[in-house]
């Protein structure tokens, strides 16, 4: 439960950050801290260095920007949650911050870490996919917006650049023709997902026409359910798209649960969220 010895530096600003990352051999960013210090301790990484921007207080907000939402990378879990701009426009957000670990967590735990962690059982990253939100990455070169659907790119991998810092989250302000659910099966109250499904839908003629579905720990990344999109894109019931929810994954089996029970999760989580967020629109 000791880290491995490693360098400590203070970030002064977001390009002092960005240079010492293109500096230094083997560097981290240090954010909340609530994922990389026990993988540190768990010797699962062994940074060179840490560049503590912690401190930055310019990347904690949350603002209305035309028909999306803005928010900084270091805004902690709990501002998220209690975020009126993000309980207003797009609910899903804050409740699922809401729902990430317990109130120590969410008090360190930065929307921005959880992102750049690319933990394919994390909350808020299924969330962000399926509003087909944007990230955007600082780096020497100035900023570039990336697509969440090429963000999470394997198993703690991101799309980031060794020099690129994660700087900011947009999403969309969602109208009254979509609803939106967060179905998470977890062990324990505090744990990350068994399974979880974010769904946002779109009614246009009566019927549910649209959705986004998708699945965390259901593979390497966030996965959208594809057939079960393309099942309600093409006039089935709910029931009958969350029966293939599952196809197209891969799960893993651990000692929360085994690769079975997960597809099985997959499947029943699916059909409460597309209920729960057709019944919202
Ligand atoms: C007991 C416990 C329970 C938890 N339960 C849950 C849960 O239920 N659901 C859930 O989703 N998560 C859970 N978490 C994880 C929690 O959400 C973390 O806060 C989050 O995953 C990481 O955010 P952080 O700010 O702590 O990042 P850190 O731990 O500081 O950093 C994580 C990684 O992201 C990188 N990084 C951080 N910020 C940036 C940035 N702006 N740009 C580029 N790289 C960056 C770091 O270098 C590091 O590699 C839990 C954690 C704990 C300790």
């Amino acid at each position: 439960m000791i880290p491995a010895a490693f360098a400590y530096e203070v970030a002064e600003s977001v390009d002092h950050a960005i240079g010492l990352l293109g500096e230094r051999d083997e560097a981290k960013l240090l954010a909340g801290g609530h994922s990389l210090l026990p993988a540190m301790k768990l010797r699962l990484a062994r940074p060179a260095c840490l560049i503590d921007v912690g401190r930055l207080a310019g990347l904690s907000y949350v603002q209305e920007e035309g028909n999306s939402i803005a928010i900084g990378a270091m805004t902690r879990h709990k501002d998220v949650a209690d975020s009126s701009a993000l309980q207003e426009h797009c609910p899903i957000v804050p409740y699922t911050a809401g729902q990430v670990g317990d109130p120590q967590v969410r008090h360190r735990g930065t929307i921005g870490g959880s992102l750049a962690h690319g933990d394919p059982a994390s909350d808020l990253p299924a969330v962000i996919l399926a509003l087909g939100g944007e990230l955007v990455a600082r780096g020497p070169a100035g900023d570039r917006a990336i697509p969440a659907r090429d963000f999470f790119t394997g198993v703690f991998q991101t799309a980031l650049a060794q020099d690129e810092m994660l700087v900011e989250i947009r999403v969309p302000k969602l109208g009254p023709e979509r609803g939106w659910s967060y179905k998470k099966m977890s062990r324990r109250a505090q744990d990350w997902a068994t399974v979880a499904v974010a769904a946002v839908v779109e009614r246009t003629n009566g019927s549910i026409d649209r959705a986004s579905i998708v699945l965390a720990n259901m593979g390497g990344t966030p996965l959208h359910a594809a057939a079960s999109q393309k099942a309600i894109a093409d006039g089935a019931s709910i029931a009958d798209a969350a029966a293939v929810a599952s196809e197209g994954t891969d799960p893993p089996s651990d000692h929360a649960a085994s690769a079975d029970f997960r597809l099985h999760l997959a499947r029943v989580l699916t059909r409460r969220a597309l209920e729960e967020a057709a019944a919202r629109t």
